[in-house]
């Protein structure tokens, strides 16, 4: 038996390891149980980190001092901002990863958190106290640590199977074993287990690769750093290279599409809609005669190539024959071969926004195992469950409801992330898209530091060093955001600078010309000579702020109208039969969820308008009637 801590992490992959650190940076004594301190960190599949949507998310978790992109900073190889040429709402910044530098820069960080213990132990059990309180976690070695919160992030190793073609083998992934008992703890405990799927292509030696006559694909030239907190990328930067699947991939697939685990009914789970297997594609997709294949080195001291776009569960004998049809490949000999993984995952509809499960009090629950799928999506969890952790652990019961962290839709994609998964659970593995944020205009990459670092340094997640460094931009930002409003010029005076505006004597501001197609800081730089000093970082929120400015007020109103649906709490112990109207489907729904806000009921899917509004009917009454029962009556 071991003395407590005060919160005990589960798993050291991107949401474990998230939030070990977020936890230990709050002040709580924190332990990492983890199979393997050499896997802390481990990318189980694509060395990458970033892109449309995930990008935002990575920068979020640096505005809260989180450890993505710090890390990427020193172990990526190829940075890109993707979508650079269009606006900064739809940018996306990507990184290629060293999968080696990546794995060493998160053990580093890790091992100088402060109030942070990791060991090497598999978790085996789970204890509960007669109050549906969590209490320990067992090892495999029959060690039980006690802890005031648990939170779990075993990825896909939870009773994982791995397949490809016929031969299956129980791991978490290759050259791992699954977690098996855990997941029996958690059935015994009373939760419903579901199954996912996903799937990893094959590692190629890059030296039996063809390169020439393939396309180079280079990074950016001066590569941005993801964290807020980098100045510069020193890691010496690479290309990656394209090339295609054609017709003859394709037949060889098909050819063998009976011996396809997704095709034989060997594998019945779900896997990601939008990171679809080859053999899925082409089965799906029978029309496209070829398929993008990026072919992406996994590090700078390694020959093996990740060729990313080629997932897939076929047997080791087609996936030779079918590497052979693709330019380049012809001669590919494989480090690996590819294959699909399952896994128990836990519907996430069985958790709060804080990702504390409903049924067992101080138990988290974050990444893959809530059905998620993604480095990005996983460590947004960890560290919003660690900050909820931490605050649960830190709260003096006698003192009221306990302080949460539950960012919404409108401030972060990390909020979008948990809305959709507790509201609309995950009957496939959820990824991260733009398209799934209604406020993208405001949830940029560029501003997650202007919507989070404050929020973060009230909760107490964000450090000294990134407090001075915040503090500092917003300083200026808030001078220079001032100064350009201040600065104006007549059009005789921008005449004469050779900017012709309408003579109607209007005297305009630096960020109203900003907006101006055409207007660059250098016609500026002639007028007011002063804005020279203004630091690039600053200068291209003022030129942002221009561009959105008009469409920034549209939102900021859909922003205010969602807030007042938010603010609308639905009490927890609502009887949905109660509320006139609702068919049963609905009803049904509802109790699984038991959506927090008026907001997110609204957004299960299959709630209608029609029933939004008997529940507002309803919450509303019921509020006005406990008011009216507080009220002393007349005669009393
Ligand atoms: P993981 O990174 O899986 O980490 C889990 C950690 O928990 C591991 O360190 C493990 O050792 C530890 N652990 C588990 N159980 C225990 C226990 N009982 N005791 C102690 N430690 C434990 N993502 C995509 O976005 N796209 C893809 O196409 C894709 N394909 C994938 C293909 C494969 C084959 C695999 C394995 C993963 C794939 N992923 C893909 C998923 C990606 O790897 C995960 O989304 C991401 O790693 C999830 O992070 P996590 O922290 O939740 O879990």
């Amino acid at each position: 038996m071991s003395t407590g801590f005060d919160i005990i992490v589960v798993g050291g992959g991107h949401a474990g390891c998230e939030a070990a650190a977020a936890a230990a940076r709050m002040g709580a004594k924190t332990l990492l149980v983890t199979h393997k301190f050499s896997t802390l960190g481990a990318m189980s599949c694509n060395p990458a980190i970033g892109g449309l949507g995930k990008g935002n998310i990575v920068r979020e978790i640096d505005a809260l001092d989180g450890l993505m992109g710090r890390v990427i900073d020193k172990g990526g190889i190829q940075f890109r901002i993707l979508n650079a040429s269009k606006g900064a709402a739809v940018r996306g910044p990507r990184a290629q990863a060293d999968r080696k530098l990546y794995c060493q820069a998160m053990q580093e960080a890790l091992m100088a958190q402060k109030n942070l213990t990791i060991k090497e132990a598999a978790a085996e059990d789970l204890l509960v106290d007669k109050n549906g309180r969590v209490e320990a976690i067992v090892t495999g070695e029959g060690e039980t640590i006690y802890a005031g919160a648990v939170i779990l992030t075993t990825g896909t190793f939870l009773q994982g199977l791995i397949t490809r073609g016929e031969y299956t083998k129980p791991a978490g992934r290759i050259g791992d074993p699954p977690s098996v008992g855990l997941s029996k703890a958690l059935t015994r405990i009373g939760f419903k287990l579901g199954r996912l799927k996903t799937g990893t292509p094959c590692r190629i030696d890059g030296r039996t690769i063809d390169w020439a006559g393939l396309d180079e694909q280079k990074g950016d030239p001066v590569p941005v750093p993801f964290s807020f907190m980098t100045s510069e990328i020193t890691t010496p930067q690479i290309s990656c290279h394209i090339t295609h699947t054609n017709d003859m991939t394709h037949e060889a697939i098909r050819q063998n599409i009976h011996r396809a685990p997704m095709y034989t009914g060997q594998i019945k789970s779900t896997g990601p809609r939008y990171c679809p297997s080859i053999e899925d594609k082409i089965m799906r997709f029978a029309d496209k005669n070829r398929h993008q294949i990026f072919l992406e080195p996994e590090g700078l001291d390694t020959d093996s190539v990740y060729p990313n776009g080629i997932s897939t569960s076929l047997p080791a004998d087609v996936q030779d024959a079918m590497l052979k049809t693709i330019p380049g490949l012809q001669k590919a000999k494989l480090f690996e071969y590819g294959y699909a993984i399952e896994y128990d995952f836990l519907d996430p509809r069985n958790l709060h926004a804080t990702l504390e499960t409903k049924a067992i009090s101080g138990l988290f629950m974050a990444g893959q195992i809530n059905g998620t799928t993604g480095y990005e999506e996983a460590g947004a969890q960890g560290l919003i469950a660690a900050v909820n952790a931490a605050l649960f652990v830190g709260h003096d019961s006698i003192n009221g409801a306990c302080p949460t962290f539950t960012p919404d839709r409108s401030e972060s994609y990390m909020g979008v992330l948990v809305d959709d998964i507790i509201s609309r659970g995950t009957p496939e593995p959820y990824r991260m898209f733009t398209s799934r944020a209604e406020y993208r205009l405001r949830l940029r990459a560029d501003n997650a530091d202007q919507r989070l670092t404050d929020k973060g340094i009230q909760l107490g997640c964000v450090g000294r060093e990134r407090r001075i460094v915040w503090e500092n931009k917003k300083k200026e930002l808030e001078r220079v955001r001032h100064l350009a409003k201040e600065m104006k010029a007549s059009p005789n005076e921008l005449e004469k600078y050779g900017i012709s505006v309408n003579k109607d004597g209007v005297r305009r501001s630096l960020s109203h010309l900003l907006s101006y197609p055409g207007m660059d800081w250098q016609k500026l730089e002639h007028i007011w000579s002063d804005i020279k000093g203004w630091a690039p970082e600053i200068r291209e929120q003022i030129e942002i702020d221009a561009a959105y400015a008009g469409y920034m007020e549209r939102q900021e109103a859909d922003i205010r109208a969602f807030q007042r649906d938010e603010a609308l709490i639905m009490p927890e112990s609502l009887n949905y039969k109660e509320v006139g109207s609702l068919s049963t489907e609905i009803r049904q729904k509802l109790e699984l969820a038991r959506p927090k806000t008026l907001g997110a009921a609204s957004r299960i899917p299959g709630v209608t308008p029609a029933a939004v509004i008997a529940l507002l009917r309803y919450v509303k009454k019921s509020k006005q009637d406990l008011k009216q029962e507080d009220v002393p009556g007349e005669y009393e």
